[in-house]
């Protein structure tokens, strides 16, 4: 564990600490009414929450005893809260040792002067190499083939490193490493050499002249392989593959909410996830949950099942009442032992349950794999498989709810419409492949030119659709023409030849509609009418247009 994480988990543990003495108080205010003879369902129910909750937070905290004592207690009062019965008094009787046992430790804790928390030795740790996402080492035989590759990789700004040999590339491998490696090879003494050089596991994509054995392939998988394909290659698939290995530094950080009615505990799990670079946001009222569900959109869910007025599995059964949220994991963490009792909770619709207390490493690991395949799996549903773009649909729902929130905060929201020019005639020309590399080549510098916060979405064929929310028309129309420049001088190479191909805009703002059908109509016939008056350039609809861009 780094020491910063270690010196806010440290902090947090002297919030605890702090907090106890107002948990001991309640608890024997509890206490003292069943010994008056004067409880109630509630009070019995508190005292079962109490004494449950500190046996979390007390491990999470390394208070093992005040965990263990106040296990005790639960497991004793826990019976009584079920059945909503008072306390006989055999049964007080038995139960007031187990409340001192809770007394004592929690006394223990906070009468022991807080020792100044250890100096942390600096753990030596392999320094990181910097990575060059721009650049990619190449083993190849055939220099023709380095060359095509090149052409096609320029337009990504890659730029390829040739090497001669799987040898001479151990040095540079300890120096910088690329954003991935291309290799040409059947030797698999040289694949378990690269096992060893690629330390680092670079992605590595394997060119082979023969057809091999699923040994030869988990060697290249162990080396850092993530595609092997045979000679000759479509170099289409190369490029795809190599576009496809996202820079983890640009991925966004996973959204994790917390609900947990404990405040130092959510500030545990919180500090101990961000430090993995995750995003999170703490709930530490049930009954505020679904609203900042709505607000944050998490990737993940973590959530306690003992909480006060909403228990978690019943917040697990509304989540997932709502459709929009129904696919989002939701793991739970409890102290909770019992395997059917796990099970019952499981089966009422969250993904998992993590043992409290619960390793730093661990939850990150958990939060991390869960997220990971929510995400793809989303994607799959949300994204168009070509582009990686947001579908027809998506941006459909997105200009619904961009639209609105427009209006609430009184920010223009902008819509571009663009259509690849003469499109057909590029697959008649070149082929439907060569096609789809512009369509992908137009994605990329979409992507490329527009901001984090501008939404882009494959409409379908070769339609793309921009939002651009809290923008002024001016602005979406001078980014746009600036692509739409950009594009139409990209060289697209085709069997040693070149072409170049435009494409037209249509932009609308709103407000300024009635509607958000008629606001993207607007986009729609605007690009017609950019269609009409030549291609290749950019037009503003018709009641967004000022006397300044006219
Ligand atoms: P205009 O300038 O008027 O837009 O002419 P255009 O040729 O681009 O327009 P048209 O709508 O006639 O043709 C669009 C073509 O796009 C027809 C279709 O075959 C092709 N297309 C649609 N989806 C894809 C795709 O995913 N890949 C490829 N390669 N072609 C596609
Ligand atoms: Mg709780
Ligand atoms: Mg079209
Ligand atoms: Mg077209």
């Amino acid at each position: 564990m780094d020491d910063d994480l270690q010196r806010q988990l440290d902090e947090i543990k002297l919030i605890f600490i702090g907090e106890l003495d107002a948990k001991l108080k309640t608890l024997l205010d509890n206490w003292q009414r069943v010994l008056e003879d004067a409880s109630t369902p509630d009070i019995i129910a508190n005292l079962h929450l109490i004494s449950h909750s500190l046996v979390g937070s007390g491990a999470t905290f390394g208070f093992d005893q005040l965990s263990t004592a106040s296990r005790k207690l639960e497991q004793s009062i826990k019976p009584h809260a079920k059945e909503q019965i008072r306390l006989s008094p055999p049964i007080i009787k038995d139960i007031q040792p187990l409340v001192d046992a809770v007394h004592t430790e929690i006394q223990a804790i906070t009468s022991s002067t807080i020792a100044a928390p250890e100096i942390q030795q600096t753990i030596e740790t392999t320094p990181t190499l910097a990575t060059d996402a721009n650049i990619i080492y190449a083993v190849l035989k055939d220099n023709n083939l380095q060359q095509e590759l090149q052409n096609q990789l320029t337009f990504y700004g890659i730029k390829i490193s040739p090497f001669s040999c799987i040898e001479s590339l151990s040095d540079t491998l300890n120096t910088l490493l690329p954003k991935a490696i291309i290799i040409e090879t059947d030797q698999i003494e040289q694949i378990e050499r690269l096992i060893e050089i690629n330390s680092h596991r670079v992605p590595i994509i394997f060119l082979s002249q023969e057809s091999h054995s699923l040994q030869h392939q988990i060697f290249a998988v162990r080396a850092g392989g993530i595609a092997y394909f045979k000679m000759p290659v479509d170099l289409f698939q190369v490029v795809d593959k190599l576009d496809s290995i996202t820079d983890s530094k640009n991925q966004p950080a996973f959204k994790v909410l917390i609900i947990e009615d404990e405040v130092s505990l959510s500030q545990h799990y919180a500090v101990s996830l961000q430090s993995a670079g995750m995003l999170t946001c703490i709930v530490n009222n049930p009954c505020n949950a679904m609203n900042k569900i709505v607000e944050f959109m998490p990737d993940v869910i973590l959530m306690d099942i003992y909480m006060p007025v909403c228990p978690g599995v019943e917040l697990a059964k509304i989540i997932r009442q709502n459709d929009t949220f129904s696919g989002i994991p939701i793991m739970y963490l409890s102290t909770e032992s019992d395997i059917i009792k796990k099970t019952e909770a499981l089966s009422q619709g969250a993904d998992d349950f993590l043992q409290k207390p619960i390793e730093p490493e661990h939850l990150i690991l958990s939060v991390r794999s869960r997220a990971e395949r929510y995400l793809t799996l989303r994607n799959l549903v949300i994204r168009d498989s070509l582009t990686g773009l947001l579908n027809h649909s998506h941006i459909k729902e997105s200009i619904d709810f961009q639209a609105h929130s427009a209006e609430r905060n009184k920010t223009p929201l902008c819509f571009a419409m663009i259509d690849i020019d003469h499109f057909k005639s590029v697959n008649d020309q070149y082929g439907h492949a060569m096609g789809d590399q512009v369509i992908k080549s137009l994605t990329h510098l979409l992507k490329q030119r527009l901001r984090k916060t501008d939404i882009i979405g494959r409409m379908g064929g070769e339609e793309f659709g921009v939002l651009f929310p809290n923008t002024e028309p001016q602005y979406a129309v001078s980014i746009i023409d600036d692509i739409r420049h950009a594009f139409s001088n990209i060289k697209h190479t085709h069997e040693g030849s070149t072409f170049t191909v435009s494409f037209s805009c249509g932009i609308s703002k709103y407000p300024g509609f009635s509607n958000t059908s008629e606001f993207s109509d607007a986009a729609d016939k605007a690009l017609y009418y950019a269609k009409n008056k030549g291609r290749n350039q950019v037009h503003l609809a018709e009641k967004t247009r000022t006397p300044d861009n006219e």
